[in-house]
Parts: C-alpha cells; sequence; structure tokens
C-alpha cells in the first residue's frame, strides 16, 4: 500500500498513521461530550504516488484504502447496485436519477462500510473488542462485521432503537447496553467507557475509519456511471459522517486527477432533528433542541461531524433541506411504488428532499445527472410506514369473495 498519514482537519497539522487513534491530540483534547467534535482527522494518501501507480482504466481502489486488504473481515460489504430510476425521475423532471441501493449491504445500511474498515483495523492492531454508541444502524452494522471477523462488539444504544435492529444486533452476537436516554446520552457513555476501560471506539467521526470507510460509496458510484461523477448526490443526514465520506470519496477522485469537481452535496435533515442545516444557513452551531422524528437513523442533538458536514456542503456548493415526517413516509411510499426499493424513513429522507429542492428556486436542471443514497433497508422498520397501509383481512377461500 502507499504511505498514508491522518490530517487534522481543524488545525491542519499532518500525523503519521501510528501517532494518532482518534481525534488530533490538540484540537480534540478540549473535546467535552455535548459538542460537535473538533479535531476530526481525515485519511491522507500519496496521491502523486498513486496517480502513477493506480490503473486508470481497471484502479484498483484498496490502494486508496486506509488499512491493508490482508485484514479484512470475511464479509461481501459495499458493491452495491446502482440503479436508474427512470419512472421517478421523469416524475421529478430529473431523468438522470439513479439509486444507490446500500440497504442491500449484509446487515441492511450504508454503516456496514464503516464498520468493516474499523473492524479491519482492530484486526490490524490486535484490539479484540469494538465498542459503539448508535442509533441502531451502527450497532446492527459493528455486530455483523464483527461476527464475520470473530471479534467482539459492545453496543450501547438507546432503548428506543427500532425493534428490528436491536434483534439484529443481538442475533450477531453483540453485548448490548439498552441505555435510557437519548442517542446522544449513549454517545457519551461509550465515550467513557472506552476510556476506563479499553477497547476500540468505533462512534462516527471520532474514529477517523468511519469517514474513511463510508468514502467508498462515492469510489463505486463513480465506477459504476462509467468512470465520471454524477452532477448530485442526495444525502440523509444525522452525524454528518456519510455527508463527510462521500465528500471525501469524491475529493480522494479529484486529487487523483480522476474527476474535475466534487459532485454537489445534497444535505437532507428531518425537520426537528436540523442542526447541521441551520449551522449551513446561519454560520452558526446550535444544537437540535428536541431530535424527534420518525426517521430514527438521522435524529441526533448534537451531530459529531457538524463541522466537517458544513465543509462538505460549501466546497461542493452543496445544498441543504429539511423535511417533515408526513414528507417522508410519503417519499417512501413513493420510492416502493416506482422503484421497486423499500428504504428506512431516514433513508426516504433523501427522496423527500429532493422533492423539495425541485420545488424550489434551488431546482436542478432537467440535464443533471443525480443520486439518491438510500442508505437502510425498509425491513429494519416495519412500524413506521403500517399507518399509510391497510393490511387486508382474510377471505374464504372461494373466488366469489375476492373482489379484486
Ligand atoms: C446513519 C444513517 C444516516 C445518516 O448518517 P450520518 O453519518 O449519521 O449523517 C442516514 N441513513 C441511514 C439509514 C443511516 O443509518
Ligand atoms: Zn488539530
Amino acid at each position: 500500500m502507499e504511505w498514508f498519514g491522518y490530517r487534522c482537519t481543524d488545525c491542519g497539522r499532518s500525523f503519521a498513521r501510528e501517532a494518532v487513534r482518534y481525534l488530533c491530540p490538540d484540537c480534540g483534547s478540549n473535546y467535552r461530550p455535548g459538542v460537535p467534535l473538533m479535531g476530526v482527522l481525515e485519511a491522507v494518501f500519496d496521491y502523486d504516488d498513486l496517480r502513477r501507480h493506480l490503473d486508470q482504466a481497471r484502479p484498483d481502489w484498496t490502494l486508496l484504502s486506509a488499512v491493508e486488504p490482508q485484514h479484512f473481515p470475511a464479509l461481501a460489504v459495499g458493491r452495491t447496485p446502482l440503479t436508474p430510476a427512470q419512472r421517478l425521475g421523469q416524475e421529478l423532471g430529473l431523468p438522470g436519477l439513479w439509486v444507490k441501493n446500500d440497504g442491500l449491504n449484509p446487515s441492511g445500511s450504508l454503516k456496514d462500510r464503516a464498520s468493516f474498515l474499523v473492524a479491519a483495523e482492530a484486526l490490524r492492531l490486535g484490539e479484540r473488542r469494538i465498542v459503539a454508541a448508535s442509533t441502531g444502524n451502527a450497532a446492527s452494522a459493528l455486530a455483523a462485521v464483527c461476527a464475520a471477523a470473530g471479534l467482539e462488539a459492545l453496543i450501547f444504544v438507546p432503548e428506543t432503537a427500532p425493534k428490528a435492529k436491536l434483534v439484529q444486533m443481538l442475533l450477531f452476537g453483540a453485548t448490548v447496553v439498552t441505555v435510557k436516554g437519548s442517542y446522544d446520552d449513549a454517545f457519551r457513555l461509550s465515550l467513557e467507557y472506552t476510556t476506563a476501560r479499553g477497547g476500540l471506539n468505533r462512534n462516527t467521526a471520532y474514529h477517523p475509519l468511519t469517514i474513511e470507510g463510508k468514502k467508498t460509496v462515492s469510489l463505486e458510484i463513480f465506477d459504476q456511471l462509467g468512470g465520471q461523477a454524477p452532477d448530485a448526490v442526495v444525502v440523509p443526514v444525522g452525524d454528518g459522517v456519510i455527508l463527510g465520506g462521500v465528500h471525501k470519496g469524491f475529493l480522494d477522485l479529484l486529487r487523483l486527477g480522476l474527476i474535475d469537481r466534487v459532485p454537489r452535496l445534497i444535505a437532507v435533515q428531518a425537520e426537528r432533528s436540523d442542526a447541521i442545516h441551520r449551522y449551513f444557513a446561519a454560520g452558526a452551531y446550535a444544537d437540535a433542541a428536541d431530535p424527534v422524528t420518525v426517521a430514527d437513523s438521522i435524529s441526533v442533538r448534537c451531530p459529531s461531524n457538524a463541522h466537517g458536514a458544513v465543509r462538505a456542503l460549501r466546497e461542493s456548493a452543496g445544498l441543504s433541506v429539511t423535511v417533515s415526517d408526513a414528507a417522508i413516509l410519503d417519499a417512501q411510499a413513493r420510492l416502493a411504488r416506482t422503484t421497486g426499493i423499500f428504504a428506512e424513513p431516514a433513508a426516504a429522507a433523501a427522496l423527500a428532499g429532493l422533492e423539495r429542492i425541485q420545488q424550489g428556486l434551488d431546482a436542478l436542471p432537467s440535464s443533471a445527472r443525480v443520486v439518491l443514497l438510500a442508505t437502510g433497508h425498509g425491513l429494519k422498520d416495519i412500524e413506521a410506514p403500517l399507518g399509510r397501509i391497510r393490511i387486508p383481512e382474510a377471505v374464504a377461500p372461494v373466488l366469489s369473495a375476492v373482489k379484486v
């Protein structure tokens, strides 16, 4: 593998790979739970050297991986389909619309990409236990990857996590601590745990390889579009790490000279879980006071990667919108009916956001090639859409009783 190290996204200081583990020792040293992380690290590669070694026709993306492939767990993560969504695209005035279906990852969400790389790092370092706080998906992803890798997963989740996600993590053999409190409480508790009792902490953005893991979705989109970047990528946003990861993937491609600009990133948040949206709009950070939403995976009071997310939006000439729970559930049904893709509410929020953009002054032109990130599978939370459908009553098994 080519040389890589870390760079602090706040002060710009560089570090050798083995010199740091989580945050920048300077900028992150005053970190206290309850504020967005400072000193988040970015993995930096030797791009000049990579330019010379990467086969442009058939790039070997493991050269851009921050952990060597011999440490990868034996689980097929990523390489999810990118499907044209023609009917939906026509309806939105965007014939060049694609859906990247990351619900098809082993545990059913894009989080598998982050957990996979952190587990590879744990194997490289000889750490046996990985600890994480999660709204649900990061935990089920970590549990799945740890099961494949023979590692121990210790997970802190709010007791309100959807049942299917709890079932997943328990069945994968994780140790689960359900916390009487919010996701933000679980985040703080898990940090206290690893500080006092050890283990590798996989908290989102806190461990820099969560961002690196998520960037692989951009490298795949580039491949799947035949070696091109789309014009825009629509991303549902909670902590802002998927957004940061998508941005990092395209930045790496830019640094390698494979694309000439990063796509516009479109951040979608739930109305009441909107800290990044307001931060981007107003330039000043404030928590989301009461981040309650049907889209549990994007319910965050204090997004850990708020600073990085806003940077990604600014640097990509991006846009940000918020959407109501009703719009999210409408979009979930619309996505299902027009594409055959059943996405969980947080993932469907991306479509609700794109609908809003297309109705407003910032509408994307009909020539735009747009990728909607479907970040999680609908079967993870079947309670959410139940109010929108009616399960038919049983009829007698005779044709005369069949009224359709
Ligand atoms: C985690 C998650 C998100 C948001 O990702 P962040 O990195 O927290 O912004 C969106 N959709 C799904 C399904 C998720 O699990
Ligand atoms: Zn720093």
